[in-house]
């Protein structure tokens, strides 16, 4: 039963990152394993922003972030002292790259996944020469080989038949051989061979694809945090770690906002009980936080989740009428249309008041739509509060001195919008 890791991109933004993944992998490579990498630190965004100068025909801007991100992947590849050899194949993707764009069509969707793909291509390849010239007994396999999609470009739907026959074929030769598998997360390629990605993020879920096709006995995502806490730590001092949660508690975390895990990754996981470890790159004799079945500690320790930047738009119904089903309908598609999800809502007889993020362009769009309708009103610049299993003595801490503007409360969550 293989074990998989996954390493995000900000671990391997430097050499040094990069020499701390064959530290922290080297243990582990005699057994049946695999890695799954990500692009290299702000690698992704950087391509989708060339993609953006290439569709605005800003050749300037467009040439300088090309040769920025080359010299980004020679410099590590420099002081990795890895040889020629690697220089050549970079310089290749970089050539293949800049072919691509040059043919890109007219397409967005199917660009992006041309274009954005190339962060893992570059990453994979400096860490396989690496990997190599450290003596490691690494094989490379190209996740557009083994992933396979749909032609949903930018949000590819996996087809599980087809990658579970394509990863078994690959990797049963591979651990026969005592190699360990290095393969790129995020990216895929749907049927006629076109590259596809996952949505952003996707290469967690990479990593748990491949744990459910191979019933991997777990699967750890490396962070430069801890662990799961139960707080983002850089709003509050006084975190817990998380040594232990069940994949619905985190699937609840996710949906009120947490950047865990997202649940896409979860699930799969979730469906061949696979447990998910997180474990801090910086510290690795550390416990890690394991999502698994066990759900005897979820209740144990309150969960913070907080989104900023929310809007409340308070719709009432014209002449004091009652806000009916009729009239929600009519609310709801607009919504839906413009692609505004909803975080918190409430309905009371003459109004209707709904909260979710502040994007001014959707705002817009939206009360032009509700205008016609419906009065309405809003507030801006609210905070929203969620505190998971809460306690009363947290609620008062985290609200003492704020204004409240709308408040739910269930048994084990409570919800503040406040300012
Ligand atoms: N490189 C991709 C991204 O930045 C995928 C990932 O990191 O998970 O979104
Ligand atoms: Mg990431």
């Amino acid at each position: 039963m293989a074990r998989i890791f996954k390493f995000g991109g900000a671990l391997m933004k430097d050499a040094e990152g990069i020499q701390r993944v064959a530290a922290i992998i080297r243990p582990y490579v005699h057994e049946p394993f695999i890695v799954v990498i990500s692009a290299m630190g702000k690698t992704t965004n950087a391509l989708e922003k060339i993609l953006q100068f290439s569709f605005d025909n800003k050749e300037k801007d467009l040439r300088r972030a090309i040769d920025r991100l080359k010299q980004q992947h020679e410099q590590i590849t420099k002081q990795l002292s890895l040889g020629s050899s690697c220089y050549s194949k970079l310089s290749l993707l970089f050539e293949d790259l800049e072919k691509e764009l040059t043919n890109r069509g007219n397409d967005r969707y199917v660009a992006y996944d041309r274009i954005v793909s190339f962060g893992e291509r570059f990453s994979s390849l400096i860490l396989y020469e690496f990997f190599v010239s450290e003596g490691l007994p690494c094989a490379w396999i190209d996740a557009q080989k083994i992933i396979a999609t749909d032609s949903n470009y930018t949000a590819a739907k996996v087809n599980w038949h087809k990658t579970e026959e394509l990863v078994k074929n690959a990797i049963t030769p591979l651990f026969s051989e005592g190699k360990f598998m290095l393969t790129e997360g995020f990216i895929g390629a749907h049927a006629a061979g076109n590259p596809t990605t996952l949505g952003r993020e996707g290469s967690d879920f990479t990593a748990a694809i491949l744990a459910f096709v191979l019933d991997a006995r777990e699967v750890t995502i490396w962070k430069d945090v801890p662990g799961l806490m139960n707080a983002d730590p850089n709003r509050f001092d006084e975190c817990i770690k998380l040594d232990q949660i069940s994949y619905h508690e985190a699937i609840e975390l996710a949906f009120y906002g947490a950047s865990i895990i997202h649940p896409k990754t979860i699930q799969p996981l979730q469906k061949k009980n696979i447990p998910l470890l997180v474990r801090s790159f910086y510290h690795p004799e550390n416990s890690p936080s394991v999502i698994s079945g066990d759900r005897s500690m979820d209740t144990k320790i309150p969960k913070i989740i907080i989104k900023d930047n929310q809007v409340l738009l308070s719709i009432q119904s014209k002449n004091l009428s009652f806000i009916a089903e009729d009239n929600l309908t009519t609310i709801f598609d607009a919504f839906s249309r413009h692609k505004i999800h909803i975080n918190l809502m409430q309905h009371s007889a003459v109004s209707f008041s709904v909260c979710f993020n502040h994007h001014q362009n959707k705002l817009d769009a939206l009360l032009h739509d509700l205008k016609a309708d419906f009065p309405f009103r809003y507030n801006a610049n609210l905070q929203l509060i969620t505190v998971r299993h809460y306690t009363e003595d947290i609620i008062q801490k985290l609200l003492a001195g704020k204004q409240i503007f709308l408040e739910q409360k269930s048994r084990s969550v409570i919800q503040v919008l406040v300012k």
